[in-house]
């Protein structure tokens, strides 16, 4: 059922495997980067393949955020890059043609950014992110953005692609025109929701009449707010919305509204969370219908499909993690998928401004400029024996990649069981998920006679010597550190009491007794995290940081307002710009980060989530050794992950496949093949060309 060939408007998808639009990061700066990441997909089976958002007008600028262009003959040939690069694979390339409205700033472009009544979109967000109010839209504004879209779509068609979108959805013009907050326009455009429709359907109308005979026309639009208010004819608005526009495109593309409820993470949403915002728009339309729920269960996607919820199943996340994911149901390789862990490191790439990063998927971004494929590895002709010490997501991904390579891989860990800091991690409140990064490698490590696992097994340097192997990998991770600074800049020493504890502490069994303060200027998941599982526990929890917020990186993996709504549910008071000075077992002191002054907080216990440093006694006590260790035949000794620079399990995750894949090569100088953007310069000097 999910392999069969389903039609979009004149054109026909192989599959009902959809990658639905989704941010890389890859702007048209880097357009082999782009076109290899979106091809080793159409490889792996997708059926139809789409860009991110594509600007249609320069007033649709979200800079510093990536986003693609549309706007003259250099984005073509940057498109058509990627274009023939989906359609090699028999696969259709779609294109999210896009305005921004009120929500971007357009802050290289200079101009006013559009909105249906000068409305500000989410004005707390954007006036933190910039200070440039949108313009109403007058009639001429509104032909004008319907000319764009039309002539995007034209360019579209001429860089070859199949789909083309009207996007109504997540704050972005067409959006803000079917909200009444947005839209308080006294024309046809505004008022009733035929009216507030209007627009769109003009959207769509332009793009049907530029492009409709040789494209499919999809309407991506978000129905979250929509579903939400009671329709005059039917049970909401988002019903009217589809119903008013059930016959005009080729395609229904359904999904929600902000990136937090989106784009949401495992830590706080389960898969298939769209379904019961999208779950009606079947019963309206006869056009097909796709949408996502970070879908990884070809049960759960079957189910989809067989309830007449989609017709397509839609995958961003799941795509990244697993670009070959429908090969492996086509093959009956279901075990072999490498699911998508919710972690959200995806989006946070976008926010940061870079191409996308997978915890899963180390391959990601890195097809073209390393020329790292995410299935096959170069089989080696000069078989290693390779030793890894710490079988943690660095090791295990380290292993997989060099016996997928040929080499004779022996992978040894201290502990009873594989996955390292997971181990513990996936114990913690809505972490379960995050181990499919272990399950995935051990369970493919099973099958590889060329890999030997032993756990264990403590490693020193008289052991590897005995052993002998060729090289040796040291994966043996990282420990959390007392460490505490004076003020946001300069470190002060560490803080030494019995009850001063560290995650490392609570990961072995050590509690602390209550009232904890919870002090974290790690400022990613583990403060947070660690004060739910610790206040579940009925310990008496507060929460402390020097941060604005709690857990203050997570805004990137857009879990914030999720960590602050579960700390609130747990009783968890959240202190923030505060450090930490001094702890005498019974009473904390926090100083104000700005001002200094002092507060003196009775507890018992303090969890300092700070700094982690690598664990690196092995590494030095073989450095210490070389010379016995080359005389043993042992050619080189690497660090990688944690014990190399302490970060994400998605930064261990790349290392140890890095170096797998660069194990014994000669390294060019340059890391990696640096993309360029297309350039004829030409197409910039417009008023040249015209005269
Ligand atoms: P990373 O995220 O870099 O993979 P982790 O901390 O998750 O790092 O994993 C490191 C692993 O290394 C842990 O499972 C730990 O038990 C193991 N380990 C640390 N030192 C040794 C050693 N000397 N011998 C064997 N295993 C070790
Ligand atoms: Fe999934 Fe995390 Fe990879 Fe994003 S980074 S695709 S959430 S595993």
């Amino acid at each position: 059922m999910l392999f069969e060939p389903i039609r979009i408007g004149p054109v026909t998808a192989p599959n009902r495997f959809y990658q639905v639009p989704h941010a890389s990061g890859m702007t048209n700066a880097l357009p082999r980067v782009r076109a290899a990441f979106r091809e080793a997909k159409a490889e792996g089976g997708w059926g139809v393949i789409c860009t991110g958002a594509c600007s249609v007008d320069p007033s649709s600028d979200d800079t510093p955020l990536p986003f693609a262009t549309m706007w003259d003959g250099n984005d073509i040939r940057a498109h058509a890059l990627m274009t023939e690069a989906v359609h090699r694979h028999g696969s259709l390339a779609g294109v999210e043609l896009w305005h921004g409205g009120a929500s971007v700033m357009n802050r290289t472009s200079r101009l006013p950014p559009l909105s249906p009544s000068g409305i500000p979109w989410m004005a707390t967000h954007v006036g933190f992110m910039g200070n440039l109010r949108p313009k109403t839209m007058d009639k001429a504004d509104i032909r004008a953005a319907l000319e764009w879209q039309a002539e995007g779509a034209r360019k579209a068609r001429t860089a070859g692609f199949d789909v083309v979108y009207v996007y109504a959805g997540m704050g972005y013009l067409g959006y803000e025109f079917l909200l009444p907050e947005y839209n308080q326009r006294t024309d046809e455009y505004g008022g009733s929701i035929e009216n507030r429709v209007r627009f769109v359907r003009e959207l769509i109308d332009v793009t049907k009449d530029a492009v409709g005979k040789d494209c499919g026309v999809a309407l991506r639009v978000s129905l979250e707010e929509l579903r939400g208010r009671p329709g005059r004819n039917q049970p909401s608005e988002a019903h009217e919305l589809v119903e008013l526009l059930a016959d005009l495109p080729d395609l229904f593309d359904v999904k929600m509204d902000s990136s937090p409820t989106d784009c949401s993470a495992s830590r706080f949403t389960g898969e298939g969370s769209h379904e019961p915002i999208i779950d009606f728009v079947k019963t309206l339309t006869k056009k097909p219908v796709v949408g996502v729920g970070r879908f990884t269960s070809p049960d759960t996607m079957v189910s989809q499909i067989r309830r007449g919820v989609l017709d397509f199943i839609g995958g961003a996340r799941p795509s990244i993690a697993d670009p070959f994911l429908p090969a492996k149901i086509r093959e009956g390789r279901e075990a072999e998928i490498r699911e998508c862990i919710g972690c959200n490191i995806c989006i946070s790439s976008w926010h940061d401004g870079v191409p996308v990063r997978c915890t899963q998927n180390p391959t990601a971004g890195e097809e073209w400029r390393r020329g790292w494929h995410p299935e096959r590895v170069q089989r080696t002709s000069h078989p290693e024996r390779v030793l890894i010490v710490g079988g943690g997501p660095a090791g295990l991904e380290c292993a997989l990649t060099l016996g997928r390579g040929g080499h004779e891989v022996t992978l040894a860990d201290s502990s009873s069981s594989f996955g390292g800091r997971l181990t513990f991690e996936k114990t913690l409140p809505g972490l379960a998920a995050w181990n499919r990064v272990v399950d995935y490698r051990l369970g493919r490590l099973d099958e590889m006679s060329n890999v030997s696992l032993y756990l264990g097994s403590a490693l020193g340097v008289d052991e590897i010597i005995e052993l002998a192997p060729q090289r040796v990998v040291v994966a043996t991770g990282a420990r959390w550190t007392n460490m505490l600074y004076k003020s946001m800049e300069i470190p002060v020493g560490t803080l030494d009491d019995p009850q001063v504890f560290t995650p490392d502490d609570i990961a072995s069994g050590r509690l602390p007794d209550g009232p904890t303060i919870v002090f974290d200027f790690d400022n990613y998941y583990m403060g947070g995290v660690l004060s739910e599982y610790l206040a579940r526990s009925g310990n008496s929890v507060s929460y402390v940081t020097p941060a604005g917020q709690a857990s203050a990186w997570t805004i990137m993996t857009n879990e914030l307002p999720l960590v602050h709504r579960a700390l609130a549910e747990r009783r968890v008071p959240v202190t923030t710009l505060h450090l930490l000075k001094s702890f005498d077992g019974e009473t904390a002191t926090l100083a104000h980060v700005f001002t200094g002054e002092e507060m003196r907080v009775a507890c018992r216990s303090v969890v300092i989530v700070g700094l982690r440093k690598p664990r690196n006694e092995l590494y030095d006590s073989l450095s210490a050794r070389a010379d016995e260790l080359a005389a043993s035949g042992i050619l080189s000794v690497d660090r990688i992950g944690d014990a190399l620079a302490p970060g994400a399990i998605a930064h261990a995750v790349h290392s140890g496949h890095k170096l797998a894949r660069e194990l014994g090569l000669v390294l060019p100088s340059r890391p990696y093949r640096r993309d360029m953007p297309i350039v004829d310069l030409e197409d910039f000097d417009l008023r040249a060309a015209a005269e």
